[in-house]
């Protein structure tokens, strides 16, 4: 059983404290979810964890398979089974979604067993074919270059196509609700539905409670001024969307910097 286990984090961007202090465990299996008002250090704990080198861990600890995450690259994360979905996915030009997907993955079988061939091209074909229809996404899709020319929805299946072909361990979802109409929303939640079970653990950010009418978390985080203050079970995303976050900036006013 894995988990990422994220113990006083604190990290600083362009000189300015941002996390204070985030203690956080997520094992697979289990789906969290991070609510926050904007600009609170939501997608700053996101980047961290993948290890975008902007962001400077000042304190703290995060450890995943017994390893010290925050000492490996991007890319050894990703290996390793730490997946992102990004707020703002970056497209690549020249690079197509079936390349990259494909190489991704191979680099991903390549850390489990250093012996492995990859993936042929008619099974990866296969792979990706059920993956698209899974989140019911234009076969024509395949051959575009990453994220190159996508509308706001075309960018989240996409990054949801990423998750379902890598298969991580621990997936975090970066407001992967914004930008997407009913349907599309409807449609990304059930490809992440359809993939969550015993061996994913999911940490769902978002500001808004609707994404978790679909994706129904375990357990509930509100973050405010780099810092958890207030964890529970899915009845703290619904007291939220009822009463917003005003209450929690009320309590915590003493304890959060202006
Ligand atoms: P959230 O995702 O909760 O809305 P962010 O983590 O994006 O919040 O941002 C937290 C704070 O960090 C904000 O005050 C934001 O302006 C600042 N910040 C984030 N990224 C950068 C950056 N690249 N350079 C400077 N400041 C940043
Ligand atoms: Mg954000």
């Amino acid at each position: 059983m894995s988990q990422i286990e994220i113990k006083n984090l604190h990290v600083k961007i362009e000189g300015k404290e941002i996390l204070k202090g985030v203690d956080l465990t997520i094992k697979q299996g289990e789906i969290h979810a991070i609510m926050g008002p904007n600009g609170t250090g939501k997608s700053t704990l996101a980047y961290t964890l993948m290890g975008h080198p902007a962001y400077e861990v000042t304190q703290g600890e995060v450890k995943f398979k017994g390893k010290d995450l925050l000492k490996l690259g991007a890319d050894e994360r990703s290996r390793l089974g730490v997946f992102l979905a990004f707020q703002y996915p970056v497209a690549i030009p020249g690079v197509t979604v079936a390349n990259f997907l494909r190489s991704a993955l191979n680099a991903r079988r390549k850390a489990e067993n250093k012996d492995d061939k990859g993936v042929s091209i008619p099974e990866f074909r296969k792979l990706l074919k059920e993956k698209m229809d899974l989140l019911k996404m234009n076969h024509d899709v395949a051959g575009r270059y990453l994220n190159d020319g996508f509308s706001g929805g075309e960018k989240k299946r996409a990054e949801i196509l990423q998750l379902a072909t890598l298969r991580p361990e621990i997936a975090i979802l970066d407001e992967t609700d914004s930008g997407l109409d009913i349907d599309a929303l409807r449609i990304v939640s059930d490809g992440v539905n359809a993939l969550t079970g015993p061996d994913l653990g999911v940490l769902v950010i978002t500001h808004y409670q609707r994404l978790l009418n679909y994706i129904k978390p375990d357990f509930v985080h509100i973050m405010l001024d780099g810092r958890i203050v207030e964890s529970g079970g899915p009845d703290l995303a619904l007291h939220l969307e009822d009463q917003g976050y005003d209450w929690v900036r009320e309590k915590y006013e003493d304890t959060v910097s202006a």
